[in-house]
């Protein structure tokens, strides 16, 4: 919600812009801390979810790791300030030139991708005289049940390693001098909001953990990656479960005492925390539909363009309900996806109204783009955070 002093303030700021309430991300971040204590779980935070450095410092600050997937990522979170003995890094692709930064940084772990990439690391540690921490990204063909672009953990998917690739996995690990092997890991997808979908995964982790100490490994970590989601059509409802969350893993997770069990969230922990705050530009009533035309586009915001995300639309100029009327909200980008919703309900709107797309922190600000030379996307800060 926003308070009548934050519209106020919006309205003499240049739209669009990212709003963040920090104090709310630090609530989110202090309550996920505290579930995660609990079993002595270690989180890092997946930070293409979001890099803005207002949002890392908080981040590193409650004390979590950082997972990255590019070298640009792994760089940043050196130079945040992360401890490098919790940054990890995943990616199907990771060229030459990330593996030898990654490795100078002495980072805790690649989660590797492939027996490929195995070969490559262990040949770069060793032009480099270093031990490279490995953890095998296993693909475990677990149905997120989540939307089909942002699935992630099916034989179809090209992320991690098939089941039938493990043996060549393990004869490499073996003959590797430069790989320290420390243990499985998985991402199945992500807005999982089915828990039961990580009891599933729970009992796939025990049985590739298994596969490995069957043939003499010693798997010390557990990395169960992330996916949490959240809900987009309660934005006020705004920290997740992660106590329902954790509890899953600690029931379902056969942890032996010399285990770690990590975790990779990313949108349960920033998604709530910003909104993409936007100014009507034009009205158009047309015969069959009433469009809102917005100074903020899919080069702000890509997600309802990428994948038919939903993110509520409010129009917090004028907040009651009353003479509603139905509206294609869409932005000003020459592309017919630019839409961000299709006979949305909202009050009778003019020409400058405010309008808040909500729950826009996690893969939002990120995702901006300079499509048909669009400016840089500011970000604006609540008073108190
Ligand atoms: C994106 C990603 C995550 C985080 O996903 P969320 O859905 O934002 O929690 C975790 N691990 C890996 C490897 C990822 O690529």
């Amino acid at each position: 919600m926003f308070s009548d002093k934050d519209i106020a303030r919006f309205a003499n700021l240049e739209t669009p812009f990212y709003y963040y309430d920090l104090t709310l991300l630090q609530k989110t971040l202090s309550d996920c801390a505290a579930a995660a204590k609990v079993y002595n779980f270690h989180v890092h935070y997946a930070m293409k979810a979001n890099f803005n450095p207002a949002v890392l410092q908080k981040i590193k600050a409650v004390g979590f790791g950082a997972d990255c997937v590019s070298g640009g990522e792994v760089n940043k979170a050196i130079e945040i300030g992360f401890d490098k003995k919790q940054v990890v890094f995943a990616g199907v692709g990771k060229s030459d030139r990330e593996i030898n930064a990654a490795l100078d940084h002495d980072i805790f772990c690649f989660n590797v991708e492939s027996v490929q990439e195995l070969e490559v690391i262990n040949e770069l540690a060793e032009k480099k005289g270093k031990l490279a921490r490995v953890a095998i990204r296993i693909n475990p063909n677990v149905d997120a049940h989540t939307h089909h672009n942002i699935t992630t953990g099916l034989d179809e998917n090209k992320f991690g390693v098939n089941s039938w690739d493990l043996t060549a996995c393990a004869e490499t690990l073996k003959k590797s001098p430069n790989l320290e092997f420390i243990g499985v890991h998985f991402h199945i997808g992500s807005q999982i909001t089915n828990l039961d979908v990580y009891k599933n995964l729970c009992v796939r982790v025990n049985e590739f953990a298994g596969w490995f100490e069957e043939r003499g490994f010693i798997v010390k970590v557990l990395n169960v990656g992330g996916g949490l989601g959240i809900d987009y059509h309660n934005p006020e409802q705004q920290v997740p479960d992660f106590a329902a969350y954790f509890k899953v893993f600690q029931e379902f997770l056969e942890v032996r005492s010399n285990q770690e069990v990590h975790f990779e969230l990313g949108r349960a922990l920033v998604g709530q925390c910003s909104s993409l705050i936007s100014k009507v530009l034009y009205v158009k009533n047309g015969k069959k539909k009433n469009f809102i035309i917005l100074d903020a586009g899919m080069t702000e915001l890509m997600r309802p363009a990428l994948y038919q995300a939903y993110h509520k639309i409010e129009n917090i100029s004028k907040l009651a309900l009353a003479d509603s009327v139905k509206y294609d909200v869409v932005g000003p980008i020459c592309e017919s996806t630019d839409c961000f919703g299709k006979e949305v309900e909202l009050p009778e709107t003019l020409r400058g109204d405010l309008i808040a797309l909500r729950s826009t922190g996690a893969y939002g600000e990120v995702m901006a783009s300079h499509y048909n030379l669009r400016e840089n996307i500011v970000s604006v800060y609540d008073t108190e955070g």
